[in-house]
């Protein structure tokens, strides 16, 4: 799935509207301010920033005396794109080194799913890929992973239900190791239920494989799901608080008008978006582009 057809829901409720509103409004007047804030607050683009934006755009239409409402379709597609601007989503890769990249996130939101398309895509470039299946509370998780490494054709080394999980990861970069692979990917626990708890087995996991492997784990990519908008950007807040996230997968954004919440995230966080699920498939993983992703909205 390309970006355009995996944003489509979310441009045409929310840019759709927006467009249907500048091009039926007879004047910029309140009424019309109110229904576009409201617009934008739908779109989980989040309050602050609509907020932000209201204000400057009220100033700019003063300022230059707009009287038009379809002239303010540039300046309010410009604001949004200015928002997105300078993140580095390229993927921190090691030449000389294995590269470990955790994935962290609770559970539902597309956690497995993701770390399978990662596979797929590493593959793809020729890399040798091994996974590492960390969520050992539910035995789900390691069977689901293991069906994806068979989908995709790479190894996963996973240790029974209930073991630690630093254990888990201490083998599998032995077994990395030794197949010579490029990639290790490693699953992690997904319950939130305890932000102590989660800490403290992540700084476990991270212990474990920052001893094997000097400078690891050279990435750590909380998965969001995008369906569940205002939600995961209090996931990204607290995971990026205690997990030492360094970059976001942002899932099911082919499945939801809040597409808006990239723009959240970019604007309330520090933290790149780095990929984006489009799909159920194995294909369906694309790097973040910010310029696609304003051309997807508004063509
Ligand atoms: P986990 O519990 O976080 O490991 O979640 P899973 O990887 O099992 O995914 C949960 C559900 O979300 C599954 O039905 C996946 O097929 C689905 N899913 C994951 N990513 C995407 C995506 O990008 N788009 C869509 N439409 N569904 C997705």
């Amino acid at each position: 799935l390309k970006f355009k057809e995996g944003l489509s829901k979310t441009r045409d409720s929310f840019v759709g509207k927006m467009e249907d509103l500048l091009r039926r409004s007879k004047k910029i007047d309140e009424e019309f301010y109110e229904e576009l804030e409201e617009i934008l607050i739908g779109s989980d683009i989040g309050v602050n920033t609509v907020l932000e934006l209201m204000d400057e755009l009220r100033d700019e239409v003063k300022e230059k005396r707009i009287s038009d409402a379809t002239e303010l379709q540039p300046i309010l597609s410009n604001k949004l794109k200015s928002i997105l601007k300078d993140h580095d989503n390229a993927l921190n890769f090691q030449q000389n080194e294995m590269t470990v990249i955790v994935i962290v996130g609770v559970n539902g939101v597309g956690k497995t799913t993701t770390i399978g398309k990662l596979a797929h895509k590493f593959k793809q470039q020729n890399l040798k890929v091994v996974l590492a299946a960390g969520d050992t509370f539910r035995a789900a998780a390691i069977d689901q992973l293991k069906v994806w490494g068979g989908r995709v054709g790479v190894d996963v080394i996973a240790q029974q239900e209930g073991s630690d999980p630093a254990a888990v990861m201490y083998d599998a970069i032995h077994a990395a190791r030794a197949r010579k692979a490029d990639v290790l990917i490693c699953d992690t626990a997904g319950r939130l239920h305890n932000k102590a708890n989660l800490m403290n087995e992540l700084n476990k996991v991270y212990r474990v494989i920052g001893k094997e492997v000097p400078g690891a784990p050279h990435e750590v990519l909380l998965v969001l799901d995008a369906t569940t908008g205002q939600n995961a950007l209090q996931q990204a807040k607290t995971f990026g608080e205690t997990a030492g996230v360094t970059g976001i997968v942002l899932t099911k954004l082919d499945g939801t008008a809040k597409g808006g919440i990239v723009i959240a995230i970019s604007k309330e966080l520090s933290i790149p978006v780095k990929l984006v699920g489009l799909g159920e498939k194995m294909e369906d993983l694309q790097e973040f582009d910010q310029q696609k992703f304003v051309d997807a909205l508004f063509p």
